[in-house]
């Protein structure tokens, strides 16, 4: 089904604007209290269950624990990650929605011949986590997510808060002004949960499939997609 973006008109983006201003020099507390109060149920968070997103779920369970939290499961996710949304639950009370694709694996790879991810990854991105948070999406006014503007050079420019023109909805990162440094510094601090695989040695993680580890002198990012131009798999491209 073809799902009709919205578009921003001059007053929303001018309002967008302001808040964006505003909040530059906010606490990501203090960012993730303004969306609750100015979307309230109509404020969504997308997680994969990495760092920055679990720091957000840690605080959201005291902002604003009623908030609709959603995991986009392609099926190809770790089971670590799987285990790490129960522990969050265990520890904080939050029921993280799985989003399912149409398809489970197994259709899915029955009907192309075989595993998309290795012939054609964007595709499979674009039938498992693309065209799922869409249709999650044309529910709510504001999407939050984890990225951090030092992540990459795609993501260095991310507002706080802005129009996502790709989802037609607004989107609010309110950790995008904090260093990778400061997420683990709080992790360790508050003992929130993470996914194991950090100490494995994988920084970013994502499906199983398209996931490596990484060495101390590589790019955050590098053990996605590795070996391959991608970069992302389309949440959140440069045009934020
Ligand atoms: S990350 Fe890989 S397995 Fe996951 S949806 Fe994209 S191509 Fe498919």
């Amino acid at each position: 089904m073809e799902i009709e973006l919205r578009g921003a008109s001059h007053e929303v983006l001018e309002e967008l604007a302001v808040a964006n201003r505003l909040l530059e020099a906010s606490s990501p507390q203090e960012i993730i209290h303004w969306a609750a109060e100015r979307y309230g149920q109509r404020l969504t968070m997308a997680t994969a269950f990495g760092p920055e997103g679990c720091v957000i779920l840690h605080w959201l369970a005291s902002v604003a624990p009623t908030t609709h939290v959603f995991n986009l499961e392609t099926g190809y996710q770790f089971k670590e990650t799987l285990e790490l949304r129960d522990r969050i639950a265990q520890r904080y009370g939050l029921e993280v929605v799985l989003e399912h694709p149409e398809t489970t694996v197994e259709e899915y790879e029955q009907l192309h011949g075989g595993p998309l991810y290795r012939t054609d990854s964007n595709r499979c991105c674009g039938d498992r986590k693309i065209a799922v948070i869409r249709r999650v999406l044309v529910r709510f006014d504001a999407w939050m997510s984890g990225i951090r503007r030092d992540q990459s050079t795609d993501r260095a420019t991310a507002p706080i808060v802005g129009w996502d023109h790709r989802f037609g909805v607004v989107k609010i990162s309110p950790l995008a002004t904090w260093t990778k440094a400061m997420v683990w510094e709080l992790i360790v601090r508050e003992n929130i949960p993470y996914n194991p695989l950090h100490d494995q040695g994988y920084v970013s993680i994502g499906c199983w499939p398209c996931t490596r580890s990484v060495t101390v002198d590589e790019d955050e990012r590098a053990g996605r997609w590795s070996g391959t131009a991608k970069t992302e798999c389309g949440l959140h491209s440069s045009d934020h």
